[in-house]
């Protein structure tokens, strides 16, 4: 944590300082209105309609402001001012309408693994899932709540994702559930790119057992900038592994389909262990009788596959 903190002192500039005025939010406002509407090559605003719209009649005093502004957020162009990239996400943050309160949504039941498996869609579960025995679980079920799709089993969450509530608001629960799995799948994307997802720096991820949360098989991700930013079941370190992918392609599943909490390699029951110091973990994959055993090193890469039939 020391690098964090020495970077945060290392800052020229205090973002918020420079925020701190209601006529230079107005200005933030306006030019953000205005790229809403825009066309993509019409984004920049003329000087005296930008003074006409955030509404300051005293030219000196708006130029001030407008001055603070400068660089950091907005920038003038040929024909006009627009917002530079980080005027955009902060005009997008602070923008009241987008995150305005929203009813909560659901519970709604969602299938899961062993239940796509018996509807015969999803792909043969874990060998030993169905013979062992013991009392199922509870239904999955999913909620809306708080700007996040959570995926629930009793009263443990296994999944959670962010949607904005201005991306939830014209979608039905159905829709956003489809969101909701395509916005984490992409994020385990980055991820396991090493690239941070909030901040785009580098992560390091670490596979665990029996750590504290709903899987007893799973890899934590640190942030230096960010700190912790959770992390996932072990199993899924392989959605998007080319050997994995093309294995349910040729067995007419497209994995980009599949909402991944259905998705049953995701889940304990296909993990074993190979090796504990450092860990190692096989993770079994099976449709219609072929086998595809996944290798993860103990940071969560796939170093070896092997496919099989039965
Ligand atoms: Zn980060």
């Amino acid at each position: 944590m020391t690098s964090q903190h020495r970077k945060r002192d290392e800052r020229p500039v205090d973002p918020f300082k420079s925020l701190g005025n209601e006529t230079r939010l107005e200005i933030l406002r306006a030019l953000y209105e205005h790229r809403q509407t825009a066309s993509a090559t019409g984004e920049q605003l003329p000087y005296s309609t930008l003074r006409e719209r955030v509404g300051v009649e005293d030219k000196g005093n708006f130029n001030y402001h407008l001055r603070q502004l400068r660089e950091q957020f907005v920038e003038e162009a040929a024909e006009g001012y627009r917002l530079t990239f980080a005027g955009f996400e902060i005009a997008k943050v602070i923008d009241i309408d987008a995150w305005r309160s929203h009813e909560k949504r659901g519970p709604v039941p969602v299938g899961d693994a062993s239940e796509g498996n018996a509807a015969g869609d999803t792909g043969a579960p874990p060998a030993d899932t169905e013979a062992s025995g013991e009392t199922p679980d509870a239904p999955m079920k999913a909620v809306y709540e708080d700007s996040i799709v959570k995926i629930e089993r009793g009263e443990t969450t296994l999944f959670a994702h962010a949607v904005r509530p201005v991306g939830a608001a014209d979608r039905n629960m159905s829709d956003l559930l489809d969101v909701a799995s395509t916005l984490w799948r992409h994020t385990i994307e980055q991820i396991l790119e090493g690239i941070c997802p909030y901040c785009h720096t580098t992560v390091e991820r670490s596979l665990t057992i029996g750590s504290e949360g709903p899987w007893e098989y799973s890899f934590a991700v640190e942030c230096p900038q960010c700190g912790p930013i959770g992390g996932s079941h072990a199993g899924t370190a392989l959605l998007t592994h080319p050997a994995v992918v093309s294995f349910y392609w040729d067995h007419d599943i497209d994995l980009r389909n599949r909402r991944f909490w259905e998705v049953p390699f995701i889940g304990d029951e296909a993990v074993t262990v190979l090796d504990e110091e450092p860990l190692e973990l096989r993770i079994d994959l099976e449709l219609d009788g072929d086998t595809l055993a996944v290798i993860l090193d103990d940071d969560a890469r796939v170093v070896d596959t092997k496919r099989s039939n039965l």
